[in-house]
């Protein structure tokens, strides 16, 4: 098996050498008889640019901090912010600027004096990578002409496993990146941060390329579910817009979960361990009680599919004296999803029954609601994405998120966000990966779908 432990510039990497300057007019490709092709000339030309700017925003550490005490929650957004702020005005978009809570907004301004905002468009990703794997020293490999077979990553002996990872095979003879083993790769949501710009950088330098104004934000806090919390919809200024933070080539959401979140804290008894004897009421010991009694064979992320629903408890922390169950709870309906939250507050009811003297509180959280209700209502902003899709010659893939997006928030307040992807796989674990080909498609998809709005109706 060929690897190419690159985590240098694209420049060493074979595979694109020479590439930079491709004339996407000419459709040209470069030989490569092992190499994937890519979906068009224009993604082509797009890759180098892409790669480059991927692995400059995969190295600076964005993760976010649940419980958050400020807009960003945590500095390296900032630093990521600025990077991008900068590069943005280099590109010519003079309105670039970071705001007071972490947010990048620019503009790539009208062609014609006569646009007016209500025919901009609006292009986002988030700044942040989850806080469920570690995000610092994160260092992209490039795998280039991924042969198929199981590839071991240097740290921590992670491996993606194509019999794991059906997706990964499929992309037999494309460049793959990974990270190290011991980190994310951060691709959620770097890829779709440098398609973005990649494509931005694309239409700046080509100025007669019909499309309609373009406004750009890279959000902050996304992965814990505050992207659109602090977004200025008013300011954005644009008739829809979409995300690019979908996966698999080709996807196209327009669907998301519905999703609440509950905190239970459990209140027990302390008392010296040695005088302990019939006065003790372990919190700790209820709360692990309460988790085994939730339902595993049904309605748990590791068990469900498609359109079901869960309820995932991801931590718990505690003393004797006072244990918290911090469980997010989804489904795709809204009124499924109020029944697991029932669900899981009678379980913690009943677990604690016998006993009277621990205290039990419960606090629910509305996170984010499915977007289907509002997009349905503008059918024409999924239509142009997927007729973008299908100019960049790939067959639209129509699945529905599960998970959520600063979409699904944004379309609630009144902003349309479908998601499109960014061609990288297993978010949020150390086995995270990209193929260059497909982030380049999505770099490409981005131009095509300007060029589709340019003609649609003002
Ligand atoms: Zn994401």
């Amino acid at each position: 098996m060929f690897v190419c432990w690159s985590s240098q510039s694209p420049g060493s990497i074979p595979r694109h050498t020479g590439t930079a300057g491709a004339n996407p007019a000419t459709g040209i490709l470069i030989a490569s008889v092992a190499s994937a092709p890519y979906t068009s000339s224009l993604a082509q030309a797009l890759s180098t640019d892409v790669l480059e700017r991927f692995q400059r925003y995969a190295r600076i550490d964005t993760q976010s901090r649940r419980d958050r005490e400020q807009s960003p929650s945590t500095p390296g957004q900032l630093e990521l912010g600025r990077t991008l702020v900068e590069e943005l005005s280099q590109l010519g978009l003079d309105d670039s600027r970071l705001d007071e809570n972490g947010y990048v907004f620019a503009t790539l301004g009208p062609q014609h004096p006569e646009s007016t905002a209500q025919t901009a468009i609006g292009l986002i990703a988030h700044l942040d990578t989850s806080p469920d794997a570690p995000g610092a020293g994160v260092e992209p490999l490039v795998h280039s002409e991924y042969d198929g077979g199981v590839l071991e990553l240097p740290r921590d002996g992670t491996v993606l496993d194509p019999d794991a990872m059906p997706e990964l095979r499929a992309k037999q003879g494309h460049d793959l990146v990974t990270a190290s083993g011991d980190t994310l790769l951060g691709a959620d949501d770097k890829a779709g941060v440098a398609a973005i710009m990649a494509a931005i950088a694309h239409m700046s330098a080509n100025p007669d390329m019909p499309r309609p104004p373009l406004r750009v934000a890279f959000t902050p806090d996304e992965e814990i579910g505050e992207g659109a919390t602090l977004f200025d919809i008013e300011r954005f200024g644009v008739r829809c817009a979409y995300t690019i933070d979908g996966s698999e080539l080709g996807e196209l959401q327009d669907e998301t979960f519905s999703a609440d979140e509950v905190i239970l804290t459990i209140g027990g008894v302390d008392i010296h361990p040695g005088q302990a004897t019939g006065k003790l009421v372990n919190a700790l010991r209820l709360a692990a009680k309460v988790v085994a009694a939730l339902p595993s064979e049904t309605l748990a992320p590791e068990t469900t599919a498609g359109r079901e629903g869960f309820i995932h408890p991801y931590q718990l922390t505690g003393t004797p004296a006072r244990a918290r169950i911090a469980a997010i709870v989804r489904d795709f309906d809204d009124e499924r999803l109020a029944s697991h939250v029932e669900l899981l507050k009678h379980t913690a009811q009943r677990a604690l029954a016998t006993e009277p003297r621990a205290n039990l509180d419960i606090q629910v959280r509305r996170q984010y609601r499915n977007m289907r209700n509002q997009l349905a209502a503008v059918p024409e902003v999924t239509a142009a994405a997927e007729a973008a899709i299908r100019a960049e010659g790939i067959e639209p893939i129509r699945t529905p998120i599960r998970g959520g997006t600063d979409g699904s928030r944004l379309s609630e307040m009144g902003l349309p966000t479908p998601n499109i992807f960014t061609g990288a796989h297993e978010f949020h674990s150390v086995r995270e990966w990209a193929s260059l080909q497909d982030m380049a498609a999505s770099a490409a998809t981005i131009v095509r779908l300007a060029e589709v709005w340019s003609r649609t109706d003002k």
